[in-house]
């Protein structure tokens, strides 16, 4: 736990870790209140590539827990500047929603309309506005040899009612049938997430932790990256998914509470 006292970038999972669903985790508050008074960052990191990060904002704020845009990074932000650091100047074409088009575009990214000229990369993230036509753009640029990334590894996301959703790589696996080339997934548990938020806060992995209730995603993310993981036993996890999972965090938490009289 003593290790805790040394970071100073805090990478978090959101639900599970903080919340649940709509309810505050006891203990969070406190704990968030806790990084602001002793000068540490933290960071609030979503796979969900198709929102944008005043959506979760909003919900934030409703759930009464402090944030503003610098302490959230989504999966098409760490996308973003992944793709900066591979091509100056890039230009791409995007499978993915209109405010993950606006983020690309504010981060210096030129998003082609129609897929046409010299294209660096073909992004899908999330699309929750799918249409056949941006497939269809997509198959002709990978099959003529242009860089398949993808936003966030997830199959499904869960919705309501139990429902669940066909998340971003389901959508890569149409373009990976048509095509026969796999994409470079982003996202949690990928280091390149990690990796670009601790770039976007100008920290260093010897200084950053990560916080989160999801083994396979969360903390391996954090062994992944070389960062500090710490598995929240709040949410999806439990003790015994670690041997199933093999993914061994560096610390255990029954909640973020625990957490705070370390800092
Ligand atoms: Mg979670």
């Amino acid at each position: 736990m003593n290790r805790i006292g040394q970071k100073e970038l805090f990478l978090l999972d959101m639900d599970g870790t903080v919340y649940l669903e709509n309810e505050l985790i006891d203990g969070a508050k406190e704990f968030i209140e806790t990084l602001i008074s002793t000068g540490r960052e933290y960071v609030f990191m979503t796979n969900n590539s198709s929102k944008s990060a005043d959506a979760y904002l909003e919900k934030l704020k409703k759930i009464g827990l402090p944030a503003n845009e610098g302490n959230i990074f989504t999966s098409g932000m760490a996308a973003a500047i992944y793709i900066k650091q591979q091509k100056a100047s890039p230009k791409i074409y995007l499978v993915g929603t209109r405010s993950l088009k606006k983020e690309l575009i504010e981060q210096g990214i030129e998003v082609s309309e129609d897929g046409s000229g010299d294209i660096d990369f073909v992004l899908v993230g999330y699309d929750t506005e799918l249409e056949y036509k941006k497939l269809e753009i997509a198959c002709d640029l990978l099959c003529n040899g242009v860089p398949f990334l993808a936003t966030n590894p997830d199959v499904v996301c869960p919705a309501r009612n139990k429902r669940y959703l066909p998340d971003c790589a389901t959508i890569c696996y149409m373009l990976e049938k048509a095509t026969g080339k796999t994409p470079f997934y982003i996202g949690k548990p990928r280091k390149e997430m990690a990796m670009t938020a601790i770039e976007w806060k100008g920290s260093s992995v010897e200084k950053t932790a990560i916080v989160g209730d999801r083994l396979y995603t969360d903390i391996a993310c954090g062994k992944n990256a070389g960062v500090l993981s710490i598995l929240v036993l709040s949410g999806e996890s439990t003790v015994d998914d670690i041997e199933k999972y093999g993914v061994e965090p560096d610390l255990i938490c029954s909640s973020v509470a625990d957490i705070t009289p370390n800092l």
